[in-house]
């Protein structure tokens, strides 16, 4: 078995003046599918998988660990759109069981591979906003 190790961030007072990186657009870049530092070259080189650097600022993707974050966020955001639509389909129209199931079935698999994709890549632009995993020794001159 492999084991990741890092070093330990030690605090200093350097550290602290490192150039702040702003959570929210770095989430938005890596949602659309985009290097969270430049926002203009390409996160992901497959469907999931995150390409080893970005090819307009050669920034590193290599640290990132999203690991199954992403999985179990799509969970939670497609489980509280379809339990809730499907209750209130059942409540006010109660439609057969086997109708129920041809369309929230399908519905959930495309909901959940549409949004695979840019949770994960939101979850790397955090890392990188965060300086998460290694994101922080690389590139200390951006
Ligand atoms: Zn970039």
């Amino acid at each position: 078995m492999e084991t990741v190790s890092t070093p330990p961030t030690v605090w200093s007072q350097e550290t602290a003046l490192k150039e702040k990186r702003d959570v929210w657009q770095a989430l938005k870049r890596g949602f659309r599918g985009r290097c969270p530092r430049c926002g203009e070259g390409k996160l992901f080189r497959a469907f999931l998988k995150v390409d080893n650097k970005c090819p307009v600022c050669a920034l590193d993707f290599t640290p990132h660990r999203a690991d199954d974050l992403p999985a179990y966020l799509v969970i939670v955001i497609v489980g509280h759109i379809m339990v809730p639509l499907a209750l209130w389909i059942e409540i006010n129209y109660s439609p057969p069981v086997a109708l129920q199931l041809a369309i929230y079935l399908p519905a959930t698999l495309l909901a959940s591979l549409l949004l695979l994709q840019p949770v994960k890549g939101a979850v790397v632009g955090l890392q990188w906003a965060l300086r998460m995993h290694g994101f922080d020794e690389q590139n200390p001159t951006e």
